[in-house]
């Protein structure tokens, strides 16, 4: 049996000179203003071990992993259904891009980029006002991660309404095809909210501990999802979870994932354990690189159950 807690340590230990590295985002101006000099990593298991290093217990804005339990919503929601209104390919391009949207008459290609995810709030406001939609996906965070603490940073959220043109671009042009029922100022309200979570390491591995184990959450018994329902959402992480970086991601670490440009990834070690990391400076595709780094240095000592070791 691997000794995780040595191993986390002696990750953190490792990469303490590299601390800070990569590019904080600078394009939503309130998460310019975070230190890039953290980094923290939780591993919860499913037998409800907690593991820690670093900052585990310090807040980030979660921005894209949301996307993740806003997609475990609407598919509560709609079903299948909801694979009329966005696909589930890789994109192969951009979180934010634009340019295959026109070509695909307005279906995003999955779920995890921006304008998926855009549709996927969309198909949850159904029925509710936006403030109704933001307060049931905090419901839901909180239920997940058994943490009434869980908040939602407003200062991000505002800072994010007044400078996303291009979620602006993205929501127009899909209501241009249809493919958005709300106004587009509304829908966006509850997508920079959902985006400007505010979860640390460990509340976020507690959160997304029901997709490594079967739908179920061992440590408060509830049940989230049906096992198909986690196999799939994993299926859709491990294939579009990182944008353009998702094929590498893959490569490197095996596990399926969620990153988000305030410099977490979420990751799912199916049966094992779910996993969180966060260090804010991101690469070239807007993935943190220092988490990445960590996780791939987690699987290569434990072993990715996804794909043998
Ligand atoms: N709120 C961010 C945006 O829409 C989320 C992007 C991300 O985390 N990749 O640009």
């Amino acid at each position: 049996m691997v000794d995780l807690q040595a191993v986390l340590d002696s990750i953190y230990k490792e990469l303490t000179p590299r601390i800070g590295e990569g590019k904080v985002a600078d394009y939503i101006p309130e998460l310019a203003k975070i230190d890039p000099h953290q980094f923290g990593m939780a591993v919860v298991t499913v037998d409800g071990k907690i593991y820690r290093a670093g900052d585990a217990g310090v807040p980030f804005s979660i921005q894209s992993i949301s996307k993740v339990f806003m997609l475990t919503l609407a598919l509560g929601k709609v079903g299948e259904g909801l694979w009329k209104r966005v696909g589930r390919e890789p994109s192969g391009s951009a979180f934010n891009s634009i340019v295959q949207l026109e070509h695909e008459h307005g279906i995003p290609r999955n779920p995890f980029i921006n304008a998926g995810a855009i549709a996927v709030t969309d198909v949850v406001m159904a029925g509710h006002a936006p403030r109704e939609a933001i307060g049931e996906l905090l419901r839901f965070v909180r239920y997940l991660a058994d943490d009434e603490s869980v908040t939602i940073d407003e200062k991000v959220a505002r800072s994010e309404t007044q400078t996303g043109y291009r979620n602006f671009a993205l929501a127009n042009f899909m209501r241009a095809y249809k493919n958005i029922d709300h106004p587009v100022e509304h829908v966006l309200g509850v997508y920079f909210h959902q985006c400007a979570l505010s979860m640390s390491c460990e509340q976020l591995a507690k959160a997304g501990l029901f997709l490594a184990a079967r739908g179920s959450n061992p440590m408060t018994g509830h049940s989230v999802v049906s096992p198909k329902r986690a196999r799939r959402i994993n299926a859709l992480m491990l294939t579009c979870g990182h944008y353009d970086g998702s094929g590498d991601f893959a490569y490197h670490v095996g596990l399926p994932g969620k990153s988000g440009v305030g410099g977490g990834i979420f990751a799912v070690a199916p049966g094992v354990a779910s996993i969180a990391a966060g260090s804010p400076g991101l690469n070239k595709v807007g993935n943190s690189q220092l988490a990445a780094v960590a996780l791939e240095m987690l699987a290569a000592r434990t072993g990715s159950p996804v794909f043998g070791g």
